[in-house]
């Protein structure tokens, strides 16, 4: 049967993580591992009052086949939203609703790459967008992204050697570092990305989870016919709609509307409706500020825990929002040793392997705080703390 599958499919490995967390689910485990926002912040009743009212408005329309472009109502919150919040001058037209924004990318892939085609992506980096990617067969080139910044020097030398057809950065709250680019990065950046054919993909899906200090410039601002920005609702309301969106030039929207036919005619009509509706009738900040104090609050436990538990030969990121932090341990540990150490005391974590394309036996990892208790917190890093002690006197 192997030699039945498509060449692209070869060396394509399951989601690491994806396999991961259904060991967290089936299990009585403390999970670090997901990059899930945390249910008790889903708005459930007001979805339910979205609904109904969803409903009453479009009646049976609401369950009919609708525009591949997406709900216009929603394009057009989406524009305003770009505009009044990151000073980006986009309009309806320009913006695309896709199935989450895993979709965003999928279909950047399929519109931007030929086989052998030259992407940069970060290192450590989101595994979604190497999937994504990989099935259009790119070579990928990873750069190096740490306290702050994306290395701009290692990018020169790959921009002015390889010519790379697409850039993609994460870069508020990094997928899985937690790090947010400063501003004179993103300039440096762009600086480099203006005088080349390269074209920027700006995933933001953790942008306005922000709990301290001020918002950074957006890439699609400072490039903007050179970068597709990508939102998603996933972590601001419920991802279980799979509701993303995409800013883009009208050209690249024009291709972009093709390769989204090819692949699934339109996104949910119903679940645009409902989200249109709930942002219509609530509070958008209001919400983003009731998920922002918990995190932060989850976020500052897990730091304070890391002080008393991990030893001093530990480092690791303070994020200024998001999901994540990135540990570092002693070069002579392993993330993956640690992670069978932990696991076997019913506790899960992301080992940094799958963040790098090529590199193995690293020792860094992953910790998410969103979709735990602060009792969680304190037990699950006590018992990692307690494994990196017993790793680093074997
Ligand atoms: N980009 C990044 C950096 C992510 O972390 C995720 C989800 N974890 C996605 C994109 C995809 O998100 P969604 O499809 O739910 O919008």
């Amino acid at each position: 049967m192997t030699e039945m599958f498509s060449n692209r499919m070869a060396g394509i490995p399951r989601s690491f993580i994806r396999e991961i967390l259904k060991t967290a689910q089936e299990t009585d485990i403390i999970s670090f591992a997901g990059g899930l926002p945390d249910s008790n912040l889903f708005p459930a009743d007001e979805l339910v009052i979205a609904t109904n009212k969803a409903f009453e408005t479009s009646g049976r329309n609401i369950f009919q086949y609708a525009a591949s472009e997406g709900c216009e109502q929603l394009r057009s919150y989406l524009a305003d939203f770009c505009r009044n919040r990151k000073g980006v001058a986009v309009k309806k037209e320009n913006i695309l609703i896709t199935n989450g924004s895993q979709q965003a990318l999928d279909l950047l892939g399929k519109v931007f790459l030929n086989e052998g085609d030259d992407v940069v992506i970060e290192e450590p980096g989101y595994l979604g967008v190497i999937q994504a990617l990989s099935m259009y067969m790119p070579e990928f080139h990873p750069v190096p992204v740490s306290n702050e910044r994306m290395d701009a020097d290692r990018l020169k030398i790959l921009i002015n050697k390889r010519h790379p057809k697409l850039l993609y950065v994460n870069p508020n709250f990094q997928n899985p570092s937690g790090i947010t680019y400063s501003d004179n990065n993103r300039k440096e950046i762009a600086g480099l990305i203006n005088s080349k054919e390269t074209f920027l993909i700006e995933d933001d899906p953790y942008g306005e989870l922000r709990f301290r200090g001020n918002d950074k410039l957006s890439f699609k601002k400072l490039l903007p016919e050179r970068t597709v920005l990508l939102g998603s609702f996933s972590k601001s309301i419920v991802p279980g709609f799979r509701l993303g969106w995409m800013a883009a030039p009208e050209e690249v929207v024009e291709k972009l509307v093709i390769a989204k036919q090819a692949s699934d005619l339109h996104t949910s009509h119903f679940t645009q409706k409902i989200i249109y509706q709930y942002l219509k009738n609530n509070d958008m900040d209001k919400h983003i500020q009731k998920i922002t104090k918990v995190y932060a609050q989850k976020c500052q436990k897990m730091i304070e825990c890391i002080k008393k538990y991990f030893p001093m030969s530990v480092s690791y990121t303070i994020p200024e929002g998001g999901m994540f932090i990135w540990v570092q341990l002693p070069v002579s540990l392993k993330a993956i040793e640690l992670f069978e150490e932990a696991y076997k005391n019913n506790l899960i974590f992301i080992p940094g392997d799958p963040f790098y394309l090529k590199r193995k036996y690293i020792n860094t990892f992953r910790l998410n705080f969103t979709c735990v208790t602060e009792d969680e917190i304190e037990t699950g890093i006590r018992k990692i703390g307690k494994a990196i002690n017993n790793l680093i006197n074997f």
